[in-house]
């Protein structure tokens, strides 16, 4: 079979922040030649779910000075709003301390200019297409086949498509709904046009009290809405906000390490006691910073309890919510046309337009009667294996397996694909389908410095791959 001499080629399955940071970072390592292709069928490389947000009023959760794609250079994207005066028409991005909280698609368009000369120049190639299946070939190299029925080769493959579709409660998949009509059911709300149905004063129940019910509120009000907003979750929390001014990270949480979840509560209490003079966020923010090694020093069964008990109040304070939108939370609150409580969806029935519901909370039922549902219960990372195709696939050749904490795939300390034991020597996870190895890797901060030290190890490691021919009837079609 003839054969052709080729550069080590490494193939990214998704362009969101995860697939672009690692792109750009492989980029700016010169030193040996090798071909980098990012598969996204998006437009620009960046965006991903999070920062192809298409609602202006979506903003980022940090300010804008700690969202960066380099970590030696933390003020890059707040100094690139400065040189391009992306904020110039939207003056509420300000708050009044003078920190900046974009609307998202902001980050995204920063991110997909950062990796503009790299697509010019040709380094990176961005291939708009989805990949349909990832193969071991016969000689050991990855085929890479897309849904435009092209075949790509491969010499290694990084995982980057974070965030799978929301799986919507048994309950609601189960119910037969007429598209355009009510009661409107929203699964996905990060569908564009996903609100458009929901008339002004419907009557909303929102199922799921984090940072995608702040966004789904934040949109309906924008629209108009003003009719009754009733969101739930089991405990009944929501994200909170930032402290009212930037504080240092406070606390000391790994030496010695804690073994157990509940080692580690009375930890985080004693802290939020001994420093009553600072505000929680800076507890928070301490643990945040360590939550790497806290995460590895606890037991696999100690992590399940974790995620388990203490996983809703985690998110909730550690992913804070733009003061923007807390703003309009708070304003609808006070008007008394949002209600966050702690209950779940016990049954649901559809009645002419109307959604007729049984809510729960421990012994306590109460009805309730809906226009419209959205479920904001995020995306369903542990469902990945079974509900994205090419994932799918590569489960059943044996070549990826689930996190043993449900987080998402499991992975070595290098970020490689693992099975039981054994792992891919070419094949990788990057961004948050990563976390159950590294705990917290969700937040931009954490997803930059894990890109970072991913292109580190596949630069080493493509520079170090032995020369393989591919066939010709394989080769990159790129
Ligand atoms: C709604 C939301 C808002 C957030 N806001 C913030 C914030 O303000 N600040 C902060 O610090 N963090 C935030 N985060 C967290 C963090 O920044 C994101 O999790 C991070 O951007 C992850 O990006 P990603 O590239 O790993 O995943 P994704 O954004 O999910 O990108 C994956 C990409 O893969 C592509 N893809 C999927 N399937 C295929 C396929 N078969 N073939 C090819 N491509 C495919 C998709 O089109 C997508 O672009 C947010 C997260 C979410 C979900």
């Amino acid at each position: 079979m003839p054969v052709s001499p080729h550069i080590p080629h490494i193939a990214i399955i998704g362009g969101g922040f995860s697939g672009a940071a690692l792109a750009w970072h492989l980029a700016r390592d010169t030193s040996t030649p090798r071909r980098i292709t990012v598969f996204e069928p998006r437009p620009f490389l960046g965006a991903g779910l999070a920062y192809g947000a298409t609602d202006p009023q979506h903003r980022v959760n940090v300010p804008a000075t700690r969202m960066s794609i380099d970590t030696s250079q933390p003020d890059d994207f707040a100094r690139w709003i400065g040189q391009t005066d992306a904020l110039a028409n939207d003056p509420a991005a300000f708050r009044p301390d003078g920190s900046a909280f974009p609307a998202r698609a902001i980050f995204g368009r920063y991110v997909a200019n950062r990796l503009a000369p790299v697509l010019h120049a040709g380094v990176v190639t961005h291939l708009r297409h989805k990949v349909a299946g990832v193969y071991r070939s016969s000689v050991g190299h990855w085929i890479i086949t897309d849904v435009m029925g092209q075949a790509t080769a491969a010499d290694i493959v990084v995982i980057a498509t974070s965030h799978p579709a929301p799986q919507p409660p048994k309950l609601l998949r189960d119910l037969h709904l007429h598209a355009g009509r009510h009661p409107v059911l929203v699964t996905n709300p990060w569908q564009a046009g996903a609100l458009e149905d929901i008339r002004t004063s419907d009557r909303v129940l929102i199922v799921g009290t984090g940072l995608s019910m702040a966004d789904a509120i934040v949109t309906l009000t924008a629209r108009g809405h003003d009719g009754k907003i009733t969101a739930i979750s089991r405990r009944g929390q929501r994200s909170h906000g930032h402290a009212a001014h930037a504080v240092d990270p406070v606390g000391q949480f790994i030496s010695p390490p804690s073994r157990t979840v509940g080692h580690l509560l009375r930890r985080v209490r004693h802290a939020l006691a001994a420093h009553p003079d600072q505000p929680w966020q800076a507890i928070f923010d301490r643990l945040r910073e360590q939550a790497p090694d806290i995460w590895a020093a606890l037991p696999l069964p100690e992590r399940r309890r974790l995620i388990r008990h203490l996983r809703p109040f985690w998110d909730t304070h550690r992913f804070r919510i733009a003061p923007q939108a807390e703003d309009v939370l708070h304003a609808r609150e006070r008007a008394g046309t949002l209600d966050i409580t702690a209950a779940r969806l016990a049954a649901v029935q559809v009645k002419r337009d109307r959604f007729v519901t049984t809510l729960r909370h421990g012994d306590t039922v109460w009805g309730g009667t809906y226009d419209t549902i959205i479920t904001t219960t995020g995306p369903a990372h542990d469902a990945i294996i079974h509900t994205v195709p090419y994932i799918r696939e590569l489960a059943a050749a044996g070549l990826v397996e689930m996190d043993a904490t449900g987080l998402g795939l499991h992975v070595d300390a290098l970020g490689r694909a693992c099975v039981g034991s054994g792992h891919e020597d070419t094949l990788f996870v990057a961004g948050p389908l990563a976390r159950g190895r590294f705990g917290e890797l969700m937040g931009l901060p954490e997803v930059t410095r894990h890109a970072e030290k991913l292109a580190v190890i596949i630069s080493a490691l493509s520079a170090s791959l032995p020369i393989v021919h591919y066939p010709e009837k394989e080769r990159a079609t790129t």
